[in-house]
């Protein structure tokens, strides 16, 4: 085996950085891309990544070294690499602040798939998206606007992912429904009275899987317009810069049997997250979890849901609506945790009436499925004697699908939760392999993943083109507004919180989101800046 001298790529404007942190010990396997070194300049930090694949023989730096252009960090035994050239090293890659260099001059063996890995010198994308959803497809378009060669990879028939086929958007489509019906009702009160309302729930799912239809066929002619292809398939690594994609077709994921192999330059993961079911729930057509509820096969009389987070209280609503008495078993002392809790307060107070019993600090531990019903029994404060539901909704969160990509053959570390562990710009341990959206953790809404999409595709397209600002991209999570309350941080410097409800209606939104709107305004002394907190809990 070949000893490979691995030196400090071009960096951009800076003729000499400190070394900061050694992110690599002698003896170690390291994976082209992989971070080697941190480095820091007097205006930005940036990792040094591996230009070939093999195990550390020799560290040449230490803590407080000064680098530079073509200094060799450190020696790997590997085997030799085919240099494309399309590749240019990353302007500090990880330094937002960094200065917008003149573009990087190609680091030819920088990104090199080695032989070692088996991967190709000349691969079938720039970039690989693995998972259509609101992550996925945003990364996709994004990449594709900026001029790289993108292929994604979803396993469903139609893009748009969790969000648009059976959460965001037929949950709001519902509630819609259920707030104008709510609506109506309150007119008794200013004197104008209509017959109670007959539901046809076969035309309402209709309606439902209209307003899906739109929006998910909207998505394939962007993707077409952008010569985004589209890969009909499960997908699973099976090295660093390729992927296997196992072709399914109809509704759902049935492998067709054929197998194809495609390789990249860069890969972004955004495969999203899926419904926990807990073990002791019976296999019935009585228990759901959303998507089953959202298929609104019927309404029935006794509903119980388990879990009183945001999702389960917003199917609860729309079934409560059309008829359903409701329950909801949590284990917490109250209703959607972490949520703002003056905002909590003020909607359990308008949705009172929808309930029977709230359980709050309750168990749920055992359920049967029997003649009359599911059979659930609970313990903890205040817990009552077995109950028998018409249908038990599953809504206890939601679980990363980390485990199940394939991600080891890849490098890809992941936790032991399923969840994929990102930087700033979304890039793995595996310098060249992005992650976005549900897969890489709280908050698991469509817009975080949207968001966290544009960063990922822009530091590809700034390191494979070499542009220096577009590669400096970076997302912080926590400026997007939500119902969370301020952190002990953030309230120094509050003035005042004021809680109120207003309608919609104008926003320039879709037709089916309207309806009321409750909203938090923060005001806060330092920055002198007011700030709003929505609640789309009865955004419909
Ligand atoms: C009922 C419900 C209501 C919701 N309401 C809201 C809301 O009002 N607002 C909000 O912001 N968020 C809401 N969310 C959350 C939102 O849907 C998610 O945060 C969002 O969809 C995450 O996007 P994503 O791209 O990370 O993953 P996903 O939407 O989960 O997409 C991942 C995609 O990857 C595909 N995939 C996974 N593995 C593979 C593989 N190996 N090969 C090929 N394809 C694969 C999946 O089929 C899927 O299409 C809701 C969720 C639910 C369940």
């Amino acid at each position: 085996m070949a000893l490979i001298d691995v030196q400090v790529p071009d960096i951009g404007d800076f003729d000499e950085v400190s070394v900061i942190e050694l992110l690599v010990n002698v003896g170690d396997t390291v994976a082209v891309d992989q971070s080697l070194i941190t480095v820091e300049s007097d205006k930005a930090s940036m990792e040094i990544p591996s230009s070939h694949a093999g195990v550390v023989k020799a560290l040449n730096v230490k803590l407080g070294d000064k680098v530079s252009k073509g200094v060799v960090i450190m020696q790997v035994e590997g085997a030799q690499v085919e240099a494309p050239a399309a590749v240019t090293a990353p302007a500090a890659a990880t330094a937002p602040s960094a200065p917008s260099a003149s573009p990087a001059t190609p680091q030819a063996a920088r990104a090199a798939p080695a032989v070692a890995v088996n991967a190709p010198s000349d691969t079938d994308c720039d970039v690989l998206v693995l998972g259509g959803g609101p992550g996925g497809y945003s990364a996709a378009f994004r990449a594709a606007d900026l001029g790289l060669k993108v292929i994604l990879v979803e396993r469903y028939a139609t893009i748009g992912g969790v969000c648009l086929n059976v959460g965001c958007i037929p949950s709001k489509a519902l509630l819609h429904v259920a707030s104008v019906m709510d609506e109506v009702k309150h007119f008794a009160d200013l004197g104008v009275t209509f017959a109670a309302p007959k539901v046809d729930i076969n035309k309402l799912r209709t309606h439902k899987e209209s307003v899906i239809g739109k929006l998910t066929g909207g998505l394939a002619a962007m993707a077409k317009m952008r010569k985004v292809d589209i890969l009909r398939g499960f997908g699973q690594f099976t090295g660093p810069h390729e992927i296997e994609v196992a072709a399914t077709s109809g509704t759902g994921q049935a492998l067709t049997g054929e197998k194809r192999r495609i390789t990249f330059k860069r890969a972004i993961i955004a495969a999203g997250s899926q419904a926990v079911h807990l073990p002791f729930m019976p296999n019935d057509e009585r228990v759901v979890d959303s998507t089953g509820a959202l298929a609104l096969k019927s309404v029935p009389k006794r509903m119980l849901i388990l879990g009183g987070g945001i999702i389960g209280l917003e199917m609860g609503t729309v079934y409560s609506t059309l008829g359903a008495r409701l329950d909801v078993v949590e284990m917490m002392d109250g209703l959607m945790q972490g949520a703002d809790r003056d905002l909590v307060k003020i909607w359990q107070k308008m949705n009172a009436p929808r309930f029977d019993n709230i359980m709050l600090k309750t168990k749920t531990v055992g359920a049967k499925a029997t003649a009359k019903g599911i059979e659930v029994s609970f313990e903890g404060e205040g817990a009552p004697a077995p109950q028998t539901y018409d249908l038990v909704l599953q809504a206890v969160g939601r679980s990363p699908n980390g485990k199940k990509i394939g991600a080891d053959a890849a490098g890809v570390a992941v936790t032991e939760r399923g969840f994929i562990d990102v930087d700033i710009q979304m890039r793995t341990n595996v310098g060249h392999i992005f992650a976005i959206g549900d897969i890489v953790g709280q908050p698991m809404l469509a817009h975080k993943a949207v968001h966290e999409a544009h960063v990922a595709a822009e530091v590809i397209a700034g390191e494979l083109q070499g542009n220096a600002d577009l590669a400096a991209a970076a997302f912080n999570a926590r400026v997007i507004p939500s119902v969370e309350p301020p952190s002990p941080i953030q309230e120094q410097g509050i003035d005042a919180v004021a809680v109120a409800m207003t309608s919609v209606d104008l926003l320039p939104l879709p037709s089916f989101v309207n309806g009321a709107l409750l909203f938090k305004v923060i005001s806060h002394r330092l920055s002198r800046r007011n700030m709003m907190i929505t609640y789309p809990m009865i955004l419909h």
